[in-house]
Order: structure tokens, then C-alpha cells, then sequence
């Protein structure tokens, strides 16, 4: 049933154009193109009774229709009058003139939509319309009710959402729909009270009550995280195939490496090493996420793994996503070890690193990259650091054992594949490092082949921030705390939610701040005798490095910046954070724009502005002050506004509806459990042929952290 679209209707270019954007290729993508909501069915009026701006439905009988070109001629516009007893009124639908031809002068229809104003004439704009049954145009009362939920489909140039209506229900009537099989095993069905594909279809394009697109978006869900979930299960399946190498360790090895931490493990700390390296002695590759907040110390815990394989003769690699990184991590991994002659590497596009140097042995020194890369090989330099220029074909190890992956979500799917080939037919222990907080369920999908291992408490010490919710009348008072701070040389972040205004005529107020306007202001009127520096996404690199050397430096005191601060940016003489329309950001979020000031050993500040005044606004900022950790509030920010609060949703290749089903731990567990237990038992699949072939039909499609 993979019928293409383009066989079954006639489509225009800009058509086909919009299906390739949306990815739509088959009757299947599009039957699984699903409404993001439904409306409610407009209120019924008389046209005598229509208001601009305001969404109603009309019945009257068609007493015109014509095609013409409209804006310079390039687009087609389908245009239809319709009468009732009280009125007329046009209807007009843009590239869509087949539209104009399907309905017919003396025709009845029910035309239901937004109602727009141009000169003082009311119209429709694409509004979705239906045959109707005649009633007397004298007779002078609204139209009888339509009882069934207008679908809304996610919408691109070309094709919009009443031509998928139009187009879903010609696919229906043609039976495709009927004609795919349910890739959901009935057993499974059945034990969960999910819909059969077939009605779920229906019901999902076409519901008459709430209810029912409920019960079919369910379905749907749990479908989508079920095959995510065997995607995983069945990449790790396959990781583990070939066999790991497996690191030996002692309690003395461990007890030496701790002894070389300039610190105390924490708790946390001590029980992720311990998880990590029973992991590592295994012929089975450890797949494991460390999860913990920035500062939480998951560099010492890798080191303690990347010890362990140096010492059992084998090699790591250590990949981060930027060169300031990767250098950090080489000079840390050297006094890690110090005094324990293991060589260690270091590989970025600019540069090649060896520690310890000839010369110096308490030094490192630059190497050619043909001597270091001769060197990897022969197992000479069992730990390598490194940037994405660690995947490249010429680097290959002896005996790869151990590959970490430092802020892991910065990388995507292929790199972290193409690293993990260097193990020469035998997978290695995989590590990766992530600070992004992200709740269970989406943990459970995106990562669902590794094993999770947390971090959930910061090494003692640390001052905790002082955070304050600022409303309006305090903003002042809040401005005279951080110029104390400034006033004892420290610096300070003013993040804003937006770069620039829409509109500057605009009220300022009916906006939320802009970084632009707002340094602007506050250099003129709150800050005149510091410098202030702007930063955001459209600023060109070059003036990205510049404004960030001169906040390093010092010569910049106040960043006001939008919130692409949030990764990264490491100033430990900044103190205050200051948040503006603190109730547009999501908790983790916020919790992450925070850290950036949670590097210092001075006390440092958070204030969090915001004019919103409503109780439940208050309550969700409040959370910051309480909550132990991102975790806690990536939880609490799906269970207050929902999946749309998490960070880049696409980027976990989940659809809006997978988002959707985030929500609900029970079925993310039950579609993971179902997975496992096929696999467990089939792990081939062949006796899901259906579920082989959606499998292998999905398996370029990128649903991992791109
Ligand atoms: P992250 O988890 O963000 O990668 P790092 O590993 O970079 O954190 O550690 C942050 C800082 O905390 C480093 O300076 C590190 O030396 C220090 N640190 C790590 N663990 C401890 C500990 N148990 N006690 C004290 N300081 C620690
Ligand atoms: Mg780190």
C-alpha cells in the first residue's frame, strides 16, 4: 500500500513542492498526516449577521463562481458568491481553483470559516465547506447544525488545511485506508483498549466528538513511541553483536584513581563509577547516559573510566563538541594522571597535542598529526581528546575500548556511529555526557538504547544562588543591588526573550523586552557609566567572539543577551543573572540560563523579572527557588505547560502527537515494555513481518538527537 500520492490526484507543482516539504511521499504518509487540533463547529448566522474577524458558518445556495489570477498574476483564486435569505457573500480560496470547479452555480453548501473585512466587504478566506441540503433562500433562520469537529491540519504553501480535509476524504472513499495493515499486533491492541487502525484513521481525521480523537490520537501515540522504542532496543541488539572488549578492573585501580582527584568523590560521583566500570567489565559494550547538571562532575567520572582502560592495556577516545573543550578535558585527564606514564593525546582541526613532551615530561607539547596518528594506531597514546576531528577516516586505534561523548546532544546520530566504528568490528563501551535535564519519559524514548546513570548532587561547597522574583515596582531596587556588584568589580547577564521588536512604534509595553531596545535603554538611562554588550543569534561570528572576548576581558561589564547564552559561555567573574519576561521561559531552561552564573566562589544573584501577576505564573517561578535540581523542574514543566515546553521538540524526531504522549509515563513504560518483550522473544522480527517492514521503511528517517 505505498500507492504515491501524485498517482492518485492531480497535483499542481506548488503542490508536489509543499507534499516534498512536509515529507509526504504515500497515500500511508498521508492518511498519517494527522490534525494538530479540531474546532469546534462554527456558530451558524445569517450572512446579514457576520462580523469581521469572528469565525461563523453560512448555508446558502451558490449563485456564482469564477477563476481568476490574483497578486501580479501568479496566484490562482477560486471565487464563489453565495446567497442566503438575508445576504451575499463571496468566498475565496487561494491556489486552490479546482476547488471553484467542484462546486456548481444553484448549489447548495455550508461554508464555515474566518470572516475578513477588505474595504468594508466581508469575505471568507479559505474556508472549509461542505454540500449541503436545500432550504428555501426566503426562509429566513440560520441553517440546520453540523454536528461533527472541523479538522486542522498543519499547513504549508500550497496545500492547506482544507485541502487535506477535501483530499482525506477522497482517500477514504477510495478505501486505501482500509487496505493498510495495522503494524499493531491485536494481543497488544487489545491489552491497552487501542483503536484498530482502520477506525483509528477514520476517527482521527474525522471525529464527531472530542472523545474520539482522543481515542484515536492514543493509538496513535503509543504506535509511535512502540517503534521508537524497537528502533533502539534493536540498534543496541546489534551494538552488542560483535562482542566489547572488556576492561578488568581491581579495587586498587580504583582506589589509586581516587587518590589522584584533587577532591573527594561525591556520593553520586562514587556510585556512577561504580555502575560504570561493572558495565565495562563485560563482553557486552556498556551503552550508559551520565545525566548531571553543569558542575556536577561527570569529566572526573569519565576519567575514572578512561583510567581503568589505560590501565587494562586499552584504549579511550574522548570526543567533546568544541576545541576550547577538548582542550580543557586533555589538561584535566593530564593531572588526573600525572605520574602514571600514560600517554595522552589530543586531535582538534588546528591543532595535535602529546603529553608528556620529550623535552619536559610535565608538559605537553605540539606533535605532527602523521606522528600523533601513528601513534594512536600502534596503541602508544591509549587516551586521545579530541573534536569532531576525531571521526575522520585516518584516525584508527589498536584496540578501542572506550569512547566518551561530552555534551552528547550537541552531537547527532552519525558522528556518534562513526566514532563507535573505530573499535574495529568490536563495539566499545560507550559513555555519554549530557547536562540537558530532560524529563523520564522523554529520556526513556530519545534515549531508550542506553542505560541511565544520574548525577543528582553537586560537589559541596557551592553557594547557592540567590533568587529573586522581581515584579515591576521592584525593578529599580533589584538595578541597586547589581550595581553593588558591579561596584565591586563583578559582572552581570541580562537576558532578554526576544531579539529585536516586531514593531518599535508599537507600545513597548505589549511586548516582551527586546535585547536591542533594552540595552539601548539601559545603557542610556540605568547603567551609563558601565559598558554594556549586546549579544544574539543574528549577530555575525566574528562580532559574536569579539563582544564575548570583551565580556571575558572584563572591558564589557552587563552582556544583554537573548538566551543563546545558555550553552557554553563559562565567565566566572559574573555574578548576577538577570532574567526579563522570566514567565516566557521554560523551568529547566531558566535552571540552565542560571548556571551560567553558578561557576563563581562569590555569591551570585538571580532576578528574575516578570509582569506577570498571575498566581499560577508565580507559583510555576517559584519552583526555582525550591526545586533540588533541572531534573525536577524538566519534570515540572512538562506537568505545567506541557511537551511544548521542552527544548527543540524536533529534535528528538518525535512528531507533535509523540510530544504529546511525553505526558504519560504509563504508556511510555507499557510501549517500551511490548518492545522489549518482542524482541526478547522475536528478535529478528520474523514473525512481524508487518513491524520488520515499518521498521526498515523508518530506518533512514532521522528520530534520534539530530
Ligand atoms: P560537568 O559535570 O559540568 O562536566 P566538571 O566535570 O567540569 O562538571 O566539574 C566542574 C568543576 O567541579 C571542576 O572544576 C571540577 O574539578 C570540580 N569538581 C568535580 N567533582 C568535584 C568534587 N567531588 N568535589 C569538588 N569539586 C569537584
Ligand atoms: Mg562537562
Amino acid at each position: 500500500m505505498e500507492k504515491a500520492i501524485t498517482e492518485h490526484f492531480r497535483l499542481k507543482p506548488v503542490q508536489i513542492q509543499g507534499l516534498n516539504k512536509l515529507g509526504l511521499k504515500t497515500l500511508r504518509d498521508l492518511l498519517y498526516h494527522f490534525p494538530a487540533r479540531y474546532e469546534r463547529p462554527a456558530p451558524e448566522k445569517l450572512i446579514r449577521e457576520l462580523r469581521a474577524g469572528e469565525t461563523a458558518a453560512i448555508h446558502g445556495q451558490v449563485i456564482k463562481t469564477k477563476i481568476s489570477l490574483a497578486f501580479r498574476k501568479k496566484i490562482p483564486l477560486a471565487e464563489v458568491i453565495i446567497e442566503d435569505a438575508t445576504g451575499r457573500i463571496k468566498a475565496v480560496w487561494f491556489h486552490q481553483p479546482y476547488l471553484a470547479k467542484k462546486i456548481h452555480e444553484g448549489e447548495w453548501l455550508r461554508v464555515s470559516g474566518k470572516v475578513s473585512a477588505r474595504k468594508e466587504q466581508l469575505y471568507f478566506a479559505n474556508p472549509s465547506f461542505q454540500a449541503a441540503a436545500e432550504t428555501s433562500i426566503f426562509q429566513n433562520t440560520a441553517a440546520p447544525k453540523s454536528s461533527s469537529l472541523t479538522p486542522v491540519y498543519p499547513e504549508t504553501r500550497g496545500l492547506s488545511s482544507v485541502w487535506f480535509e477535501y483530499t482525506l476524504k477522497q482517500t477514504f472513499a477510495s478505501g486505501a485506508a482500509s487496505e493498510l495493515d495495522d503494524p499493531l499486533p491485536e494481543m497488544i491492541r487489545a491489552r491497552y483498549h487501542l483503536l484498530a487502525l482502520g477506525q483509528a484513521l477514520l476517527l482521527i481525521h474525522q471525529p464527531r466528538l472530542e472523545k474520539e480523537a482522543l481515542a484515536a490520537r492514543k493509538r496513535f501515540a503509543f504506535e509511535e513511541v512502540f517503534f521508537i522504542q524497537l528502533k533502539r532496543l534493536k540498534d543496541k541488539l546489534e551494538y552488542g553483536r560483535g562482542g566489547a572488549r572488556r576492561i578488568e578492573t581491581t579495587e586498587e585501580i580504583l582506589t589509586e584513581f581516587l587518590k589522584r582527584l584533587p577532591f573527594a568523590p561525591t556520593a553520586a560521583q562514587r556510585r556512577a563509577i561504580g555502575q560504570i566500570l561493572a558495565d565495562l567489565d563485560q563482553d557486552r559494550p556498556m551503552m550508559r547516559l551520565l545525566e548531571g547538571d553543569v558542575g556536577s562532575g561527570k569529566t572526573a567520572v569519565a576519567a575514572a573510566a578512561a583510567y581503568a582502560a589505560a590501565r587494562a592495556g586499552l584504549e579511550t577516545t574522548f570526543m567533546a563538541p568544541t576545541e576550547i573543550l577538548a582542550r580543557q578535558h586533555f589538561e584535566s585527564f593530564i593531572s588526573n594522571f600525572a605520574g602514571d606514564n600514560i600517554n595522552i593525546g589530543l586531535i582538534t582541526s588546528s591543532e595535535c597535542r602529546k603529553f608528556p613532551s620529550k623535552l619536559d615530561p610535565n608538559k605537553h607539547t605540539h606533535i605532527s598529526r602523521a606522528q600523533l596518528l601513528k601513534w594512536v594506531k600502534t596503541g602508544e597514546i591509549p587516551i586521545v581528546v579530541g573534536t569532531h576531528s576525531l571521526i575522520q577516516k585516518a584516525v584508527a586505534f589498536k584496540s578501542l575500548a572506550l569512547a566518551v561523548i561530552d555534551e552528547q546532544h550537541r552531537f547527532g546520530v552519525k558522528q556518534r556511529a562513526a566514532l563507535v566504528k573505530k573499535g574495529g568490528g568490536r563495539a566499545p563501551h560507550l559513555l555519554s555526557l549530557t547536562a540537558t535535564p530532560i524529563p523520564r519519559t522523554l529520556a526513556l524514548t530519545a534515549y531508550g538504547d542506553l542505560d541511565l546513570t544520574l548525577l543528582d548532587e553537586l560537589p559541596p561547597g557551592r553557594k547557592p544562588i540567590i533568587t529573586e522574583i522581581v515584579m515591576e515596582e521592584k525593578r529599580n531596587e533589584a538595578y541597586r543591588k547589581i550595581k553593588k556588584e558591579l561596584e565591586l568589580g563583578r559582572q552581570a547577564f541580562i537576558i532578554c526573550p526576544r531579539i529585536d521588536l516586531p514593531d518599535p512604534a508599537k507600545a513597548l509595553a505589549l511586548y516582551a523586552k527586546s535585547a536591542k531596545q533594552e540595552a539601548r535603554r539601559l545603557q542610556e538611562k540605568i547603567f551609563p557609566e558601565w559598558k554594556i554588550g549586546l549579544l544574539h543569534s543574528k549577530l555575525r561570528p566574528k562580532d559574536k567572539e569579539q563582544v564575548m572576548a570583551d565580556f571575558q576581558g572584563g572591558a564589557v561589564q552587563i552582556l544583554v543577551a537573548t538566551s543563546v547564552v545558555e550553552v557554553g559561555v563559562n565567565v566566572p567573574n559574573a555574578t548576577v543573572i538577570v532574567i526579563e519576561g522570566a514567565e516566557r521561559f521554560g523551568l529547566a531552561q531558566l535552571h540552565q540560563l542560571r548556571g551560567r552564573v553558578w561557576r563563581s566562589h562569590h555569591q551570585a544573584y538571580c532576578f528574575l523579572f516578570t509582569d506577570a501577576t498571575s498566581a499560577k505564573i508565580i507559583e510555576r517561578l517559584k519552583a526555582i527557588q525550591t526545586a533540588k535540581n533541572g531534573f525536577e523542574l524538566a519534570e515540572l514543566d512538562l506537568r505545567l505547560r506541557g511537551a511544548g515546553s521542552l527544548a527543540g521538540p524536533k529534535q528528538w524526531g518525535l512528531s507533535d502527537l509523540g510530544m504529546e504522549a511525553l505526558q504519560n509515563l504509563k504508556m511510555v513504560e507499557a510501549a517500551r515494555a511490548e518492545a522489549r518483550a518482542m524482541l526478547t522473544e522475536d528478535p529478528e522480527l520474523k514473525k512481524n513481518p508487518i513491524i520488520r517492514e515499518r521498521l526498515a521503511a523508518t530506518a533512514n528517517q532521522p528520530i534520534h538527537f539530530e
